[in-house]
Formats: structure tokens, sequence, C-alpha cells
């Protein structure tokens, strides 16, 4: 079935692009936003609460449902309390594993170095939290203003543009990755096939097979190059207290071999 691009791009303009995956897509608001169009209720998203199940039965001329339930108070807008993250940083071990599941890159650290979380960006979507093995991340009531219906489409702007930017990032890391791998799956060909059909968002681009490939190959022929100068190093030292023959010509096609490799990895 062809994807409808324009109703996907306006539901995922109603979605608060928190990226929690508590609508039951793991992979956030998008693959939410595509399930709608072809069918699913449009009820799920929890952060947006009663007044994001209504603008979307509104937008799809379906019947209000009441949305799912948030373990949140409600709010004076009719959607759950807002959260943020706070990390205990005397307790953070610095392992980085909270960077990488964050959709929005809203932590900042690096290896063995305390971490802190940019409050303001920080969505209360909690995947930072499972990852902590020290478990030194906690969640506190957001206090600040209510956003009004046009910062909140700002705000989700920006959410969305952080969560590409993130999205691309973690694609590029996967091909040569050190470091933590948390929510590093991330089925990024929805995402590349929307942003080549949106204007305002970063273009993603999926990784192809041949890249990880190529770094794997890149991986066997170091090796292989170590394995073979090794050889002809060791038949050298051999040749240089005596001739031998057939070390001499075993000699030529190492060295052949090496000059081939190094021609093809140039
Ligand atoms: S914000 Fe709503 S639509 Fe987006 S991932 Fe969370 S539950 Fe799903
Ligand atoms: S810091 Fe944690 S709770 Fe806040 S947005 Fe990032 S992953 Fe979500
Ligand atoms: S996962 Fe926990 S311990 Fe590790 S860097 Fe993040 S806050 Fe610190």
């Amino acid at each position: 079935m062809s994807l409808n691009f324009p109703l996907i791009q306006q539901i995922d303009a109603l979605l608060p692009q928190t990226q929690c995956g508590l609508c039951g897509h793991r992979d956030g608001c998008l693959p939410y936003a595509k399930a709608i169009s072809e069918g699913e209720a449009a009820n799920k998203c929890i952060p947006g609460g009663q007044p994001v199940a209504d603008q979307l039965a509104t937008l799809l001329s379906r019947p209000k449902l009441q949305a799912e339930e948030s373990i949140w108070p409600t709010q004076s807008d009719g959607r759950p309390q807002r959260m943020k993250a706070i990390i205990r940083e005397e307790e953070c071990i610095g392992c980085t594993k909270c960077i990488s599941a964050c959709p929005v890159d809203a932590i900042v650290g690096s290896g063995k170095l305390m971490h802190t979380i940019f409050t303001d960006l920080c969505t209360g979507c909690e995947l930072c939290i499972p990852p902590c093995p020290v478990d030194c991340i906690d969640l506190i009531e957001d206090t600040s203003p209510i956003p009004q219906p046009k910062e909140q489409v700002v705000l989700q702007e920006d959410l969305r543009t952080r969560y590409y930017s993130h999205i691309i990032r973690e694609e590029k890391r996967n091909t040569a990755r050190r470091g933590p791998i948390v929510r590093a799956e991330i089925d990024t060909a929805l995402f590349a096939e929307f942003s080549n059909h949106v204007q305002n968002v970063p273009k993603v681009e999926v990784y192809t097979e041949n890249q990880p490939l190529k770094t794997e190959t890149s991986a066997k022929t170091t090796i292989q190059l170590a394995r073979l100068r090794t050889q002809i190093k060791k038949l050298e030292k051999q040749l240089s207290v005596r001739e031998d023959e057939k070390k001499r010509a075993q000699l030529q096609v190492l060295e052949a071999e090496l000059t081939e490799l190094q021609g093809a990895n140039a």
C-alpha cells in the first residue's frame, strides 16, 4: 500500500513529538501517524491526552474516542501532567548510555564524566531511565507555564527536528560504533522516505547494506594486510641469513598478494 504522505504529515503535526513510544510505536510519533493513516485508532497518544485524540478525530472525521489514560494527573489544558528528568549528578558514573537513549538529545556528557540534562529540552519521555545502570535519573513535575497552542506547535517542530537529527547521528554512529547501543535500532527507512517527501525536516539517509559491509571488509582487510606483512618480514629475515629458493618464491607470492590487496583498498 502506498503511503499517504500529506495525511501522515497532517497527523504527525498534531502529535506531541515526545517520541516516547507509549502509543505502542517504539520509534515514535511518525510510525504512529503512519499507522493512524492506515486505520489504527487515534486515541493512543498518552502525552497528547484527550486534546490530541479529539484533534485527530476531527482531522480524520472519525468519532471521538476517550484517550488512553496516563499515570499522571490531568493538567488544566486536558493533557497529562508534563514531567522532566533530572540526573542525580553525584551518583552518575558517566557510562553515556542515557545519551543514545534520549530521542531529542537533551543530555550532555562524555565517557566517565558526569552527565547533565538540559531541562528545557527534556520532554519527560522516560526513555533514559531504564538504561541507566545506577538508577540515578529521577522524574519531577514540569512546573513551567503550559504552552499556548501556537507555542505547542513551535515546540513540536523543534522536537521533531531534534529527533531526526538524533536518528541521523545514530545511523552514522552505528556503522562504526564505539560505545553503548541503546535504542539504536530505529527503523530509519520510514523516516528517510518521509523526509524525502516533506520540506521542513532534516533529510534522513539510510545507510546502504554496502556501508556496514565496507567497514567489515576494512576490518578483515586490515587483519589480512597485517598477517601478510608479518609473513613477509619473517621470510625476509630468514632469507637475509640464508638464501632458499622455495622461500624466495613464497616471498614473491606474498609480496604480489600484498600489492594487490593494497591496490584494492587504496
Ligand atoms: S508522543 Fe504520542 S504519538 Fe509520539 S511516541 Fe509518544 S505516545 Fe506515540
Ligand atoms: S532526558 Fe530522558 S526523559 Fe528527558 S527527553 Fe531525554 S530521554 Fe526523555
Ligand atoms: S545512564 Fe546513568 S550513569 Fe550512565 S551517564 Fe547516564 S545518568 Fe550517568
